[in-house]
């Protein structure tokens, strides 16, 4: 009874404090008809339906795109849904485009969601600023349960509680003082307008959960922490209160995250419980840290998804080495070549996700992006034309300068691209350094290994010769008997030959570059460089 009356009291006041308020705060507390449509818990029957709930705070990296892959494979394993929620609770912190951005990096990734702010389905709206009707109407239920109370702190108070904590060597946390108050203090305080916050009373006793990958996990709460605001002053909800809100009325069923928030989760527990509903499982994902054991960070630029499609690097390349780091799949899985998104579906087993946290293993991006380009190349008829079409740009691009002598035939670029599959990490990698020898004429660089005449010689002997196949093996043997028949050393013929072909040191075989260069190429660069001598 006397808790309804301070709610009213609540509302009321609210409502005038509203008018000097922005239009969030009003959004927030001024009372609503509308009751959510879902009211029921998620059953252990339910579909499986598990959430991604990223902060548009930043750009996705690495470590976000692992915790949306394993949600997918989770729900895709289960024939289950994989929902996007935007959680912007925290409004300072909002980086512009990053809502949007997420989504398009799923989207390149191939982690579709079957629901989200651009796709809704039936719990939306999939973005929390949206949603604070709700949350307004559930701090209600345990304002009325005596489980939420108005908090009248001041940060000033607060600030000397921590700092008293500190000088005690004691674990700074809230005193939970007005849980203390009693109506007619707490009345008389809203009827002066007080600032307030609305905080959760935590039970004392343990908590307990398991954790689908770490085990049973005990914590004392209470013990620890003050009780956590759920309402803040501005108005809005705290992410532990509107989380908890979400996570039940879009019926997850399984939350997939980060081990950093393996903290936060009895408290989430005591929630579910404050309402009488049935909490979610939980699996929290270990760690994924840099080569060199830090931690990454949305501000980390050479973690996010952009710098590895910048590279060259095809999403499913990124997917398949995050999936090397940490484990998750069964043993059958190393054993695939260049794994497709419905091989990870089928080998995905949570039960292989081991505790430790993980390091990027950069080596492992080059091969599986290697592995990826011969894939699309040998699988997939559509994907290896666009690769055509991707050299094919980026050698104009990059040789802008030669664009009217450049060999762009597609059947070309084709034999280019097979033949250097074991030798690329990206696509970027054929135009640069040692492959660049493989579109235009090498510099003209002083060589005297062997003399012009017999450059001259040879030209012509190979295009005399066409009985001779132009693969490696046949080049090698013809190069060898050449090389004896005209009595010069074998390696300074090889050294010459180099320098007509590529211009370079170092880089493939001799034979093998005029094997991908093909006879007229080849003849055609040596007489140009028996000419410069
Ligand atoms: N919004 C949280 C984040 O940015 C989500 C945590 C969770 O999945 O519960 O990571």
């Amino acid at each position: 009874m006397i808790q309804t009356k301070i709610m009213n009291i609540f509302l009321k006041t609210s409502n005038i404090l509203c008018k000097n308020q922005p239009h969030y705060v009003t959004r927030f507390l001024l009372p609503s008809l509308a009751r959510p449509v879902c009211t029921s818990a998620p059953d252990p029957s339910d579909k499986v339906r598990v959430r991604f709930a990223p902060s548009p705070t930043g750009f996705m990296h690495l470590g976000g795109l692992r915790t949306a892959l394993f949600n997918y494979l989770f729900a895709k394993s289960h024939g289950g849904k994989f929902i996007l929620r935007i959680e912007d609770t925290d409004q300072e912190r909002l980086v512009e485009g990053a809502m949007e951005r997420i989504y398009q990096d799923l989207k390149w990734a191939g982690i579709v969601p079957d629901e989200s702010p651009w796709n809704e389905g039936p719990y939306g709206p999939y973005v929390q600023s949206l949603r604070y009707d709700i949350y307004k109407q559930e701090v209600k239920k345990l304002m009325e349960d005596g489980r939420a109370y108005y908090c009248f702190c001041s940060e000033r108070r607060l600030d000397l509680l921590r700092k008293e904590a500190v000088r005690l060597r004691q674990v700074p946390k809230y005193d939970n003082k007005c849980r203390h108050l009693t109506p007619g203090q707490i009345a008389e305080r809203l009827a002066k307008n007080d600032k307030f916050c609305i905080r959760f009373k935590l039970d004392s006793k343990a908590d307990e959960f398991q954790d689908m990958i770490y085990g049973k996990i005990v914590y004392f709460l209470a013990q620890n922490e003050g009780d956590p605001v759920i309402i803040k002053s501005d108005g809005f909800p705290t992410y532990h209160f509107a989380n908890v809100v979400d996570d039940h009325y879009m019926k997850i069923t399984h939350v997939l995250r980060g081990v950093e928030w393996q903290i936060s989760t009895p408290k989430h527990i005591q929630m579910f419980h404050a309402f009488g509903w049935r909490p979610p499982n939980y699996a929290h994902l270990p760690l994924v840290m840099n080569p060199n054991g830090s931690k990454l960070s949305k501000r980390q630029g050479d973690v996010q998804l952009d710098h590895y499609r910048k590279m060259g690097i095809f999403p499913q390349a990124l997917l398949n080495f995050i999936t090397q780091s940490g484990g998750g799949f069964d043993r059958d899985m190393i054993d695939i070549v260049g794994p497709q998104m419905t091989d990870l579906v089928q080998h995905f087993d949570i039960k292989k996700i081991n505790a430790h946290s993980s390091r990027l293993n950069t080596d492992l991006l080059k091969q599986c992006n290697r592995e990826e380009i011969a894939y699309q190349l040998k699988h997939t008829p559509e994907k290896a034309e666009a690769l055509v079409k991707e050299v094919i740009r980026l050698v104009q691009t990059e040789f802008s300068d030669h664009i009217k002598s450049l060999d762009l035939d597609e059947k070309h670029v084709r034999d280019v691209l097979e033949w250097s599959i074991t030798r690329i990490d990206s696509l970027q990698d054929l135009v640069k350094g040692k492959l660049s020898f493989l579109w235009v004429l090498p510099r003209r660089s002083k060589d005297t290994s062997v003399d012009s005449g017999t450059l001259e010689v040879l030209a012509k002997n190979l295009a005399s010769e066409d009985d001779i196949e132009f693969t490696k093996a046949e080049i090698s043997g013809f190069l060898k008997a050449f090389a004896e028949r005209n009595r010069i050393a074998f390696d300074l013929l090889m050294k010459s030959l180099r320098n007509c072909l590529s211009g370079l040191k170092e880089g493939p075989g001799v034979a093998e570059m005029m094997e991908i260069l093909g006879r007229d190429k080849t003849i055609e660069r040596i007489l140009l460089a028996a000419k410069r001598k």
